[in-house]
């Protein structure tokens, strides 16, 4: 099968020829439909990451399962499925006290060294799964407690988005800091995550919602989307803008694009008692700096949400109704469908700051 390979650090995918294995006792093959262009899987191309090599990169994709293993019943050939990285033991402690998105027994979910990979080169080389997913592809051989089951009536491209950056958004806002209605809220970036944490805030009934971004075609979506107000980040001290706007700071405020300068600018424009949320994937080892007395004297809290905090099979089925039912809007979010074989163009696009999400289409 055709896959989109990262054969070193830093480089583009290669489109090559991979093999799978068959399912082994616990897992699904996924016949790939779509696949949504993460900003984390950058990070890897770009050397802010490290990742054994090869590896079949992508973690946001959607699909119909072709295949299961002796001991799955959760999942039927047939059946539609979204994939999540937030793979869970389930037996665990974080998993016993519903965080399943820190699971701390992921080997349980991987093959052991000894046994055969999942997916070899021709040569028999073995290729690594990028979160152990590897969704650019056109199979994927997952654990089964990597998929989800959803409506068949979902598209499976709006689907796709719902793997990582919606749920990671929405999951931020409903679950990590469960913000009250009528709070104010700030999100700073307008990509898929950013854009997916202000729908959050919208739905969950926020007050103000402030959409932080420093590309007016992106805030003009979030505008769309439910932002209350938008701030180029470029034109104006953003920090002063928010506070101007709220009088003083906002309750949340969630950064989504995973830069140090960014999450302290969310920091200071969280109010006195405020939360900082923070969502966006930061280039390993960095660190970020704020004013030690903020944090005690002004009961200010930072905290970390990873993948939205998720239980993915609960959250996803009802982020697909919620799209079903009209409230959380998906088709405004995709701004281009490509073939695998553009995939590097649609990196570069990102690393542009063109569009706000990518959709690879498996024919
Ligand atoms: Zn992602
Ligand atoms: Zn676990």
């Amino acid at each position: 099968m055709k896959a989109a390979v990262l054969n070193q650090i830093p480089g583009d995918l290669e489109i090559e020829d991979i093999s799978v294995d068959k399912p082994g006792p616990n897992e699904v093959l996924v016949q790939v439909v779509n696949a949504g262009l993460c900003h984390s899987d950058l990070h890897f191309m770009d050397a802010h990451w490290k990742h054994p090599l090869p590896a079949v990169m992508g973690h946001e994709s959607a699909g119909v399962v072709q295949a299961v293993g002796r001991d799955v019943s959760y999942v039927s050939p047939g059946d539609n499925v979204i994939t999540c990285l937030s793979i869970f033991c389930g037996s665990c402690a974080n998993c016993l006290t519903g965080r399943p998105n820190i699971c701390s027994n992921l080997a349980a979910v991987a093959r052991r060294p000894d046994e055969k990979p999942r997916l070899s080169k021709p040569d028999g080389q073995p290729v690594d799964q990028f979160a152990r997913l590897g969704g650019f592809a056109e199979e994927m051989l997952v654990h089964q407690n990597g998929v989800v089951a959803i409506r068949p009536e979902m598209p499976l491209d709006r689907a796709a988005l719902i793997g990582c950056g919606v749920t990671t958004g929405l999951g931020a806002v409903f679950k990590t800091a469960r913000i009250e209605p009528g709070s104010t809220v700030a999100v700073f970036g307008a990509g898929g995550i950013g854009l997916s944490a202000v729908q959050g805030a919208r739905i969950a009934g926020a007050g103000r919602i402030i959409s932080v971004d420093v590309t007016d075609e992106k805030l003009e979506v979030a505008r769309r989307l439910g932002a209350t107000d938008t701030v180029n980040g470029d034109e104006v001290d953003a920090v002063a803008a928010i506070k101007e706007m709220t009088g003083g700071g906002v309750d949340y405020a969630f950064e989504c694009i995973g830069l140090k300068s960014t999450c302290e600018q969310a920091w200071a424009a969280s109010k006195l008692g405020g939360t900082t949320v923070i969502v966006g994937m930061m280039p390993y080892g960095e660190k970020i700096e704020i004013p030690g007395y903020e944090v005690f004297m002004m009961e200010k809290r930072l905290q970390g949400s990873m993948m939205g905090s998720n239980s993915f099979r609960v959250d996803m089925p009802r982020f697909v109704d919620m799209y079903l039912d009209g409230r959380l809007m998906l088709d405004e979010m995709i701004s281009a469908h490509i073939t695998l074989e553009q995939i590097n163009d649609g990196y570069e696009q990102m690393r542009r700051r063109v569009g706000t999400r990518t959709v690879v289409d498996f024919a």
